[in-house]
């Protein structure tokens, strides 16, 4: 696959890809929060750019068609919770010749709006483009469990849990990032007098 620029993509690492892209960033940064990183991930930068979009989501959708077998139960439909796992479950759901569809809040509650259903017994994949605490994800899970599908697993771009979610199904990201962050009064790139950048509007901590 070639992107805009004429750059192939197929031999360039999902790390590479994410910083090119301007996904992932290193620098001198303040979260939402107060606190300094020397790091920041805006997923979204993925979503902007359909070829690299494509082909990770490819690379997601080859993980699980490895590990479910290519030949065997076939998945029926790709779910991501809203916004973020909008354009994920798109693109996996091509690349696996399944449905794609999104839940999203109402009062609160995750729910399929829009006439999405999913049939009894029907085997989804949930994604997510990051998952931190997964319970966007989990509340995805239970929402389709409830209607009786086969959550056969979740994929994500980006896992920045350290290794603590678990969400009982199998559970395959492309990438681990730890963002660490500490205090302003802790921090030596202040010290060093490195510029800061506050970037974004919103903390791009999410579910
Ligand atoms: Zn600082």
């Amino acid at each position: 696959m070639r992107t805009n620029d004429g750059k192939s993509t197929a031999n360039e690492g999902t790390l590479e890809i994410l910083k090119r892209l301007g996904v992932l960033r290193t620098g001198h940064f303040r979260l939402t929060s107060g606190r300094h990183s020397d790091r920041y991930m805006q997923c979204a930068k993925l979503f902007e750019h359909p070829d690299e979009s494509a082909e990770l989501c490819g690379r997601l959708a080859d993980a699980f068609a490895e590990k479910l077998g290519a030949r065997g139960r076939r998945v029926d439909a790709v779910a991501g919770p809203a916004l973020g796992g909008i354009i994920m479950a798109y693109e996996t759901a091509r690349a696996l010749g399944a449905r794609g569809i999104f839940a999203e809040r109402e009062n609160g509650a995750m729910t399929l709006r829009r006439g999405f259903k999913v049939e009894p017994g029907e085997r989804v994949l949930v994604v997510e483009d990051v998952v931190t605490t997964g319970g966007s994800v989990k509340e995805v899970i239970g929402l389709l469990q409830d209607m009786g599908a086969d959550v056969a697993g979740v994929g994500t771009m980006v896992d920045r849990s350290g290794g603590a979610v678990d969400f009982g199904v199998e559970f395959i990201p492309l990438l681990a990032v730890d963002i660490a962050s500490w205090d302003e009064r802790d921090c030596e790139l202040c010290r060093g007098g490195v510029p800061i950048v506050k970037p974004g509007s919103r903390d791009p901590s999410k579910g």
